[in-house]
């Protein structure tokens, strides 16, 4: 089943020189379990393209689906519900509110929603991850990579049928960032989850099944990893 699609989506963004031409004219389609990694300079798009996905911005022209769902056809309410249901973002600097311990910031979005939380998958995602003696720790007494892992249970624990991560590993060492990136791929792998992964790590991006690489706002290359 495909999960995500764009068609012909471009973005142009006014700056007071002028326009910068972000993506002109993306075709991509993502099938349900894949990991996709997306590759390309700084500058090439990237996040552009990552934040449409997730519906963070809007297209200037051209479309989104998700899950068959028309995400401009949404208005800001709707488009918010479908985000918290059905995609998971991890950004690089973690975005973790630093007054909640692990726990609370791991079940914020769900409690957000008004859903109970599902302790048993909690803990499950949380013993995957390797947080369950961190629970009720803070996230400033945390290791970046431990601080990252808290961002990827947080963003799992809605069970969303997407994951955006714009540059997760970033900000960590690479040891650290290809546990991370592991831990990642097999607890997204037992739940069906697809991954869509920004990175500039040639290592990280070798453990997508597929590599779409960007450049100057347009698809370059996309390819299945053997
Ligand atoms: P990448 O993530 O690949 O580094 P981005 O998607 O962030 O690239 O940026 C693509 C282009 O769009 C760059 O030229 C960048 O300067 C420009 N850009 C990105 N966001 C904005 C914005 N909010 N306003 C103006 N220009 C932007
Ligand atoms: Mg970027």
């Amino acid at each position: 089943m495909e999960v995500l699609k764009t068609v012909n989506l471009k973005k142009t963004y006014q700056v007071s020189s002028g326009e910068v031409q972000a993506l002109r004219g993306v075709n991509i389609s993502i099938m349900e379990g894949e990991f996709v990694a997306i590759v390309g300079s700084s500058g090439s798009g990237k996040t552009t393209l990552l934040n449409m996905l997730g519906g963070l911005d809007k297209p200037s022209e051209g479309s989104v689906y998700v899950r068959g769902e028309r995400l401009e056809n949404m208005d800001s309410e709707e488009l918010t519900i479908f985000r918290r249901r059905n995609i998971g973002f991890v950004f690089q600097n973690y975005n973790l509110l630093p007054i909640l311990n692990v726990y609370e910031n791991i079940t914020l979005p769900i409690r957000l929603d008004g859903m109970g939380v599902d302790e048993g998958f909690l803990k499950h995602i949380t013993g995957r991850l390797k947080l369950s003696e961190k629970l009720y720790h803070m996230p400033e007494t945390l290791s970046g990579g431990q601080q990252q892992r808290v961002a990827i249970a947080r963003a799992l624990s809605a069970k969303p049928a997407v994951l955006l991560c714009d540059e997760p590993t970033g900000n960590l060492d690479s040891v650290t960032g290809m546990e991370v990136v592991g831990l990642l791929k097999s607890s997204a792998y037992e739940f069906q989850q697809t991954i869509v992964i920004v990175t500039h790590n040639e290592e990280i991006a070798q453990m997508a099944d597929r590599i779409i690489r960007i450049e100057d706002g347009k698809v370059k290359g996309d390819a299945y990893e053997e």
